[in-house]
């Protein structure tokens, strides 16, 4: 059983990184993959650079050895869906149970998504429980929601912090904190 936990990681966080291992041992997956995009197809710019999302993802594992990157989507040369993600990793593990994990906010969009219906052909649906997002329904697909406990971080309170010059302590590892002080 593996799972796949997609995101623009603008930067990683430890919303991302505690989520990604409380779920890979509550769900007993013997992987899990942070798959950053890269060409998002729900947001609209992203901070940093396809490089420095990835450099920054490295330092997180360093902490958190446990998980593993997948840069499929990042190294795709057009705009990537999720669908075709998911029938590109079915085909690569036929054999293997395969895990589609994200966010609250990101399940309450799913509607939007290409093709979504059509996820369950291919992947089990994992939502986490995030902050201050109500759950939406999305009736005619299959979804586990996780029991993880909640954690209060985002790509956009960081955003928000470093542009006020305020500390970063808690929200991130600290390598990628050293990291971000030196761009
Ligand atoms: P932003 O603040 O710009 O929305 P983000 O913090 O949501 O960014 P993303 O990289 O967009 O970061 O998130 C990737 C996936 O991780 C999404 O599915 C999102 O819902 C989920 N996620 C991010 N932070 C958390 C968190 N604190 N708890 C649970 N899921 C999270």
């Amino acid at each position: 059983m593996i799972g796949f936990f997609g995101g623009s990681f603008d930067p990683v966080h430890y919303g991302h990184l505690k989520m990604a291992r409380a779920i890979k041992q509550e769900l007993g997956l013997s992987q899990l993959f942070l798959m950053p995009c890269k060409t998002p197809v729900h947001k609209n710019k992203l901070h940093f650079s396809n490089q420095q999302r990835l450099k920054m993802l490295n330092l997180a594992l360093l902490e958190f050895n446990e998980l593993k990157i997948d840069t499929r989507e990042m190294d795709r040369q057009s705009a990537s869906y999720t669908i075709d993600t998911l029938k590109q990793i079915k085909a690569e593990y036929p054999d293997e149970k395969i895990f589609l994990i994200i966010g609250e906010d990101s399940f309450n969009t799913l509607e939007t998504w290409k093709d979504y219906s059509q996820f369950s052909n291919y992947a089990q649906l994992v939502v986490l429980p995030r902050p201050t997002y109500a759950r939406g329904s999305t009736s005619c697909i299959d979804v586990i929601f996780a029991q993880t406990p909640l954690v209060d971080v985002s790509s956009t309170q960081i955003h928000a912090k470093i542009v006020a010059g305020e500390n970063l302590d808690g929200l991130l590892p600290e390598n990628i904190i050293n990291y971000l002080s030196k761009l």
